[in-house]
């Protein structure tokens, strides 16, 4: 700011850091507005990044954010050229964009009141420039539009998430709604309500960015409410909705919907992923609910629920990292531990097919549904015992690497020729050790092996998929069998 000064410009931090900072909040990122033109500023600052359309440039200032990956020399720091937008044809972008010498003209095009404030120097003196009341409306916690509601949404349909997303990041998750805590104003809430249906112009990518912030934040079930209560979530994951109203047996006393909520609120990683999969883990609970009342039953719902997650999470356009990752939390989140009953060699298999580098957060979407569950049932001991017995069998052959002998060994001793046959023989193998880890002696595996080899390709291939798939099968039963009402 001071370099542009000197050159003769204005310069104002703008928008969401000038709101965090009076919140005494960390600002996520810093914006900077000025009536420098982008050319003017590329002079001020040589080696910026020019390419936005909208006139945005971003400077390379060294780093200095604590989010800032180490491996980056610089931040970057948006500055942008005093604006007005105009025309909005299509719900989502301006069809003119034209600079201003203006900032109270700018901070006219802003979204919420409490986003459209300045600080800066003005006539020598630092202060906040507010022309449309946006401290106040801070101070009585208030997601207010500048202007007249349905116009401002009108122009551009994300300021329906926005204006729900604000209010699930500022909103206190101790207070109650009493009118104390943070509230969207009656007048914005009505037209959000209204122009709900204008978020079918909005790209999936952008509604997806908005969403993963209210799933983040401190308040993301009762922002996820909000979008329902707004209508907004009919157009971002209308399979959520299908929870509303249905009951469930007696490990619950809440409602699918409820519950989903309560495990988000309760799960405690902040991991994109992880925090999506307790979102999901019950989204197939509708569609595979047989019978009533306390003894109704979801046979099939955490796999069925595993492909409505992909499906779900691959329409908003999420990285396959965190579509794989989701799905297959909640595929397994339904496995069955109990202290003194399940054996070394199930948790052995249920690591083999989560990973081990994914057995914590397996965990943490547990404990999501069960203390969002209502109904105090795993104790948290069997979930710390588990914990244990992980740590236990991770050193137990998990993967070929693991076994006691290796493809060389069938090649060398055994007499195999190289190829994909020996890979299928270590395969079945694992899968006979981690039935029982005993088995996991250079002695015995090249013995089984010698007789292993008269089997071709395709039988070794079968024969491995069912030794685990059998087990697998098995399993499932005991689950069902145990939970008989899940
Ligand atoms: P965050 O804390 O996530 O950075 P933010 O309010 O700063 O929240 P940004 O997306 O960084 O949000 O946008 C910066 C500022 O630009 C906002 O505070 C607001 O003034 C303005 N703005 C952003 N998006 C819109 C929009 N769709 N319509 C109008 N103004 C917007
Ligand atoms: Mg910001």
């Amino acid at each position: 700011m001071t370099a542009l000064e000197q050159a003769g410009f204005e310069a104002f931090i703008v928008g969401g850091c000038v709101r965090d900072l009076l919140l005494e909040r960390v600002p996520k990122d810093w914006d900077i507005t000025t009536n420098a033109t982008p050319e003017e500023i590329l002079a001020v600052f040589p080696g910026s990044v020019y390419e936005n359309r909208f006139g945005t440039v971003g400077v390379k200032v060294p780093r200095f954010l604590k989010t800032t990956p180490p491996k980056h020399e610089h931040d970057i720091i948006e500055v942008t050229t005093y604006r007005v937008e105009s025309g909005y044809e299509d719900k989502r972008r301006p069809d003119e964009v034209r600079f201003t010498a203006s900032l109270e003209e700018d901070l006219a095009r802003r979204d919420f009141t409490v986003n459209a404030l300045a600080y800066g120097k003005k006539e020598d003196k630092e202060q906040l420039i507010d022309p449309f009341h946006g401290q106040e409306d801070l101070e009585k916690k208030i997601i207010r539009t500048v202007g007249v509601p349905e116009e401002r949404f009108g122009e551009d349909a994300l300021r329906l998430m926005r204006a729900v997303r604000l209010f699930a990041e500022l909103r206190d998750p101790q207070e109650k709604d009493d009118g104390k805590n943070w509230r969207i104003e009656e007048g914005t809430l009505l037209a959000i309500k209204k122009l709900s249906g204008n978020l079918a112009h909005i790209s999936q990518e952008r509604i997806r960015d908005e969403f993963s912030k209210i799933v983040l934040s401190p308040s993301s079930k009762e922002g996820i409410e909000m979008l329902e209560y707004s209508g907004l979530l009919e157009y971002i994951i209308p399979e959520l909705r299908e929870g509303i109203g249905v009951t469930q047996n007696l490990h619950h006393i809440y409602t699918v919907w409820e519950h989903n909520l309560r495990a988000l609120q309760t799960c405690p990683s902040q991991k994109l992923s992880v925090r999506l999969a307790t979102l999901l883990h019950d989204v197939a609970k509708p569609c595979t609910k047989r019978g009533e009342g306390y003894r109704s039953t979801f046979y099939n719902h955490d796999h069925v629920g595993a492909r409505m997650t992909t499906k779900i999470l691959e329409r908003l356009k999420y990285p396959q990292a965190i579509v794989k990752k989701a799905s297959l939390l909640v595929d397994n989140h339904l496995f069955y531990y109990n202290v003194g009953e399940v054996t070394e060699a199930s948790v052995r298999r249920l690591v083999k097919r989560v990973g081990l580098e994914n057995m914590d957060d397996l965990m943490a979407v547990r404990v999501g549904d069960r203390l969002g569950s209502g109904v105090p049932k795993a104790k948290p001991y069997k979930l710390r015992h588990l914990e244990y017995m992980i740590e236990k069998v991770s050193r137990d052959p998990l993967s070929v690497k693991m076994l006691a002998i290796k493809g060389t060994d069938l090649i060398e001793t055994v007499g195999i020729p190289a190829g994909p046959k020996i890979g299928a023989i270590l395969d079945v193998l694992l899968a006979e050790v981690i039935d029982d880890k005993e088995k996991n002696t250079r002695e015995i595996l090249l013995g089984r092996a010698r007789t292993l080899a008269a089997s071709d390709i395709g039988e070794l291939r079968a024969l491995a998929q069912e030794k685990i798939e059998e087990k697998r099968e098995a399993e499932d039963q005991a689950i069902r069998k145990r939970h008989w009402v899940e």
